[in-house]
């Protein structure tokens, strides 16, 4: 049972070199009495706030992994034996897992897939994890209204690509800032964004953001925090809402940067709110009905960058910090 194992807690910017593949072993049953199943994992999703987990303290209220162990994460899957009167042999499901190729888990996270005219790797991404991300951040946070004035950050990476594509379909004027120029002309070309930019090289990005918003941002799609925030902070308008999704540019910085401009929520009347994608999976099932008929009929669309084989896991991973990565970081581990 091959297996992506932490070898040490890290600090700073994760390496390669933090994760060890191994080969574990793994009794494919499930032992008598319990309520585990056991999947076969297919598709493990990349995410930026794995990089927390690897810290000797991690943040509130999550379990850090343990060196020596494999990370665990989001993943497709496929029931191999069930322990569990709701699970059978042969579904699929997506949830939490570990990155090895099999894993004995208690199913206290897990969604059935009944959709399997859509890539399954999209329980990654658009149907899994950061699509609800996307969904909760812009919808139930933002409040957004035809009309308004949207920029995200990250824009095109797994939570990005969609916020933009939801804000349009909401009839929103949407820019994206992303970190190649490749990235931007996917924002433009693809995506649907009206504009985009590469946040690399705007020297005054209070003056980029006056050029694509003169009059002002309604709502500000948080993904990395650091300059970005601080430059939108100085170009919201009166009654902005800001959904803080993440600020990936901190998370590896031993000295966080300073926002200076915070006082401007004051006279703007910005709402300027955290959120965690976990409070809002009782709103998967009306984010499915949602989401599937525009997958289908081709009006949102969805990019992916995938690496095979869990030998390439610590790369894939470790490259979501330099901004490797064009599009949801899937890893494939089997295809069924
Ligand atoms: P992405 O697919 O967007 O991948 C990460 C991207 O971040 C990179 O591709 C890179 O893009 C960008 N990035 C990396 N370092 C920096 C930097 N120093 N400055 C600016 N951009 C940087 O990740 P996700 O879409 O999965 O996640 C986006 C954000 O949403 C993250 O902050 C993540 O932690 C957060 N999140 C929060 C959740 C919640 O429940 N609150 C749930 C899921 C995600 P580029 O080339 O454009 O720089």
């Amino acid at each position: 049972n091959k297996q992506v194992v932490l070898r040490d807690y890290v600090s700073g910017f994760p390496k390669e070199s933090d994760m060890d593949i191994v080969e574990g072993t793994i009794e494919l049953k499930v032992p008598e009495g319990y309520n585990d199943v056991l999947l076969k994992n297919l598709y493990l999703s990349c995410d930026p706030y794995m990089v927390a987990l690897m810290r000797d303290i991690g943040p509130e209220g999550f379990q850090n992994y343990t060196p020596g162990s494999p990370l665990t994460g989001y993943g497709v899957s496929k029931v191999i034996e069930s322990g569990h009167p709701n699970y059978k042999k042969g579904d699929l499901v997506w949830g939490f897992t570990k990155w090895e190729e099999f894993s004995l888990v208690s199913p206290t996270l897990l969604f059935k897939i009944e959709h399997t005219d859509v890539p399954l790797s999209y329980y990654t991404g658009i149907l899994g994890m950061p699509g609800m991300t996307a969904y909760a951040g812009f919808f139930e946070l933002g409040s957004p209204k035809n009309g308004e004035n949207v920029f995200v950050s990250a824009a095109s990476g797994a939570v990005g690509q969609l916020v933009g594509q939801f804000a349009k379909l909401t009839g929103c004027y949407v820019v994206g800032s992303a970190g190649s120029k490749e990235k931007v002309d996917l924002l433009k070309n693809k995506l649907g964004f009206d504009e985009a930019f590469n946040y690399k090289e705007e020297s005054d990005l209070d003056a980029t953001l006056k050029r694509y918003f003169p009059e002002g941002i309604d709502i500000y799609f948080e993904n990395v925090g650091g300059k970005t925030l601080d430059a939108v902070l100085l170009n919201m308008r009166v009654h902005g809402r800001i959904p803080v999704c993440g600020m990936v540019s901190q998370y590896n910085l031993t000295q966080p940067e300073s926002v200076t401009n915070l006082a401007h929520i004051i006279f703007k009347r910005v709402l300027m709110q955290g959120f965690i994608v976990n409070d809002f999976y009782h709103l998967y099932p009306k984010f499915l009905e949602f989401l599937l008929p525009h997958i289908r009929e081709g009006k949102v669309v969805y990019v992916e960058d995938r690496d095979e084989g869990l030998e390439n896991g610590p790369a894939a991973l470790v490259g979501l910090y330099s901004g490797r990565n064009v599009g949801k970081q899937v890893l494939v581990v089997a295809r069924d």
